[in-house]
């Protein structure tokens, strides 16, 4: 990207009203068949042209086609009986009614492409899309077949990569795999995580980046974050591996966290998006208070290495909400970039 300190959200927006219940995860869809492959590509299109007034400069699809980020592409692929649903405790942290894996998993046909390629078409800026992680993944159904978290996080990581390939052959710029689960498994990140991230990604030749958060601005996360104690140290078990790895970009929380800012410094040459925008408040931020957050991050990272983003997705929040927060995300970096100029 050429903008200095371009801007960029990490993935998911609220959906139209007319399309599934806002403010709520796993909202089911109001449509059906064609109208519903209709309406999630108007709402696509909404999602993008609230980017486009705001002045984002990575402009993703707010994943408006998908019901969620990780059980959606999990029912596209076979092997998982989508039908046969278990409720398991998700991040260790709150109960989720989730798909099975019945049987060895394959990617029958593509799940996003015909979608990232409605994207590709409606902007001539750079374009992001996001995957679910491996380890995330795993973390979000229920295995009746392999018994190994690892054996099937590294089946994922092979039709991840073969779904990246063809993202990245439909025009998308930089894809992003979304690890939450990197912030609660630091044992496996070590033994597998890391690795298997990396075979998601392996061969692109677009910018891969992964996004590790505390999660949606929901009861259970709000409620676990209490938890954690005055300083969150959680990336410092991760972010060096990520230094080593083969991902160009690293999402991270910042913003109304207690993630101490130096931690950004162990990601040394990576390129760092940084949460300047809290997705658990629904108090808007100031382009002051965004541009502080920026100036902070500076302290421990390149201005060339900086894009400005938000802590999480905003899917949870209300639509005006989400692009106030857009538009003083764009605002604040904005009065940096003047500064650097
Ligand atoms: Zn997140």
């Amino acid at each position: 990207m050429t903008t200095l300190l371009p801007t960029t959200l990490v993935g998911s927006l609220p959906k139209p009203s007319w399309l599934a219940q806002e403010e709520s995860l796993w909202a089911p869809w109001k449509l059906s068949g064609d109208e519903l492959q209709e309406g999630r590509h108007d709402a696509l299109a909404l999602a993008v042209a609230d980017q486009l007034r705001a002045g984002v400069d990575l402009v993703c699809d707010g994943e408006q086609t998908r019901r969620h980020f990780v059980t959606t592409f999990i029912e596209h692929l076979g092997g998982v009986d989508f039908e046969r649903r278990e409720t398991v405790r998700i991040r260790d942290r709150y109960d989720a009614d989730v798909p099975t894996v019945v049987d060895a998993v394959h990617r029958e046909r593509p799940v996003f492409v015909e979608d990232a390629k409605v994207l590709r078409g409606l902007t001539d800026r750079p374009v992001k899309w996001t995957l679910p992680g491996p380890m995330t993944m795993i973390d979000t159904l229920a295995d009746r077949h392999y018994g190994s978290r690892e054996e099937l996080a590294w089946e994922f990581a092979a039709i991840l990569n073969a779904e990246a390939r063809e993202l990245e052959a439909a025009g998308v710029d930089v894809i992003q795999f979304d690890e939450p689960a990197f912030n609660v498994f630091a044992d496996d990140v070590r033994a597998w995580g890391v690795a298997a991230l990396e075979r998601a990604a392996e061969g692109l030749g677009c910018t891969t980046a992964v996004h590790i958060c505390y999660g949606y601005g929901i009861e259970a996360n709000t409620a676990w974050k209490a938890t954690l104690g005055e300083e969150w140290r959680q990336y410092e078990d991760v972010f060096p591996l990520l230094q080593r790895s083969s991902i160009d970009m690293v999402s991270l929380e910042r913003h109304n966290s207690r993630v101490p800012a130096e931690l950004i410094g162990l990601l040394r040459g990576k390129t760092v998006m940084v949460g300047a925008i809290d997705v658990a408040s629904r108090t808007v931020e100031t382009p002051q208070e965004v541009a502080a957050t920026l100036r902070e991050a500076l302290e421990h990272v390149d201005p060339d290495r900086l894009v400005a983003s938000t802590n999480c997705g905003m899917a949870p929040l209300p639509r005006a909400l989400a692009r106030a927060k857009t538009e003083a995300l764009v605002q604040g970096a904005r009065i940096v970039r003047e500064e650097l100029a």
